[in-house]
């Protein structure tokens, strides 16, 4: 067994002027540097109060708590889906080849498809969250879902392969309350080989 550690603040895989002119270099800079360690920070405190909390053998508001600790973890763990699914501007983009490819052509009937659905799904999104393609090992079919705040409307056990942060201060510099324009920007972004290659990871 391996010693229980805190959560940490990833690296960005690129520079924070790396995703321009899509997502300037404030906008990002502001978004992992505040907003992400946000929730990493509020994580930890959560964690600590919990350890504090059976040392002294103290009761503790346990609904609450939880639900405040999955909204935090939630947030660090999509967060952290989303930088690494992002490719300095020219180096992504376009259509997923391989396994990805021919999984989302195979369900959506065309990439075409899948990109509109999955934009409408990021669009829509009532109030803030997230849209994510994630994958059923039951059924072998990618699935896309629409998550509210960080954690809820979440498949339990379904592997989420690519996200989008729609919350308003993933776009608000950049794009005021536009944010279909931020969810097309996006799809001139997205590391389609780090997409494909969550998905071959799940059939290893
Ligand atoms: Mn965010």
């Amino acid at each position: 067994m391996e010693t229980a550690k805190s959560y940490a603040l990833p690296q960005l895989p690129y520079g924070y002027d790396q995703l321009q002119p899509h997502i300037s270099k404030e906008q990002l800079t502001l978004h992992h540097q505040k907003h992400h360690q946000a929730y990493v920070n509020g994580a930890n405190a959560i964690l600590e109060r919990l350890d504090k909390a059976r040392k002294e053998g103290a009761d503790f508001d346990v609904k609450a708590t939880l639900k405040e600790l999955s909204f935090h973890i939630g947030g660090h763990l999509l967060h952290s889906l989303f930088w690494a699914n992002l490719a300095p501007a020219g180096k992504g983009g376009g259509k997923p080849t391989g396994t990805l490819g021919t999984a989302l052509e195979k369900e959506f009937g065309s990439f075409d498809r899948f990109k509109k659905e999955f934009s409408l799904a990021a669009t829509s999104v009532e109030g803030s969250g997230w849209a994510a393609l994630s994958f059923c090992r039951q059924t072998n079919r990618p699935i896309i879902m629409q998550i509210e705040k960080h954690n809820t409307n979440v498949y339990p056990m379904f592997t989420i392969l690519m996200v989008i942060d729609v919350w308003e201060h993933a776009y608000y510099l950049d794009y005021k309350n536009e944010r279909a324009k931020f969810v097309d920007a996006f799809w001139n972004i997205v590391n389609w080989d780090e997409v494909n290659k969550r998905l071959e990871r799940i059939f290893k």
